[in-house]
């Protein structure tokens, strides 16, 4: 299964249109968390860790996924590059390399990696 978020409490989040840290309370409407920029409604970039490598990641909806795109899965903790992605009967199957298809809804959030970046430095700050 795709899990959502159970990044630690180390995750950094910013808008890089902006330049600036989000606290994650910035972005969280009514308990629903938007991952939107409260200020100019870009896409919140996510850098999180896990005990081997560091993560950039953007949230996506199901419905964005594209081929190529890299998946991370929370229970595995790796990521998962994508070679197949279709809808049927309104679901978003998505065929993921060592993985095997996943079916999400359209609306549910994905993890899509966007790059690493090397320990001891601040990608979210503007330097
Ligand atoms: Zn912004």
């Amino acid at each position: 299964m795709l899990s959502l978020s159970h990044w630690n409490d180390q995750t950094h989040y910013c808008c890089h249109e902006c330049g600036v840290e989000i606290p994650k309370e910035d972005f969280e409407v009514n308990n629903m968390i938007i991952w939107r920029c409260p200020t100019c409604n870009g896409p919140i970039d996510v850098y999180a860790s896990t005990e081997e490598r560091n993560y950039s990641i953007i949230r996506k909806y199901a419905s964005e996924i594209k081929i190529n795109d890299l998946i991370f899965i929370v229970p595995r903790m790796k990521s998962h590059e994508v070679f197949d992605v279709k809808e049927i009967k309104g679901m978003i199957h998505v065929a993921l390399k060592e993985q095997g298809v996943v079916k999400l809804a359209k609306d549910a959030f994905v993890d899509s990696v966007m790059g690493r970046w090397p320990t001891g430095t601040t990608p979210w700050t503007r330097p």
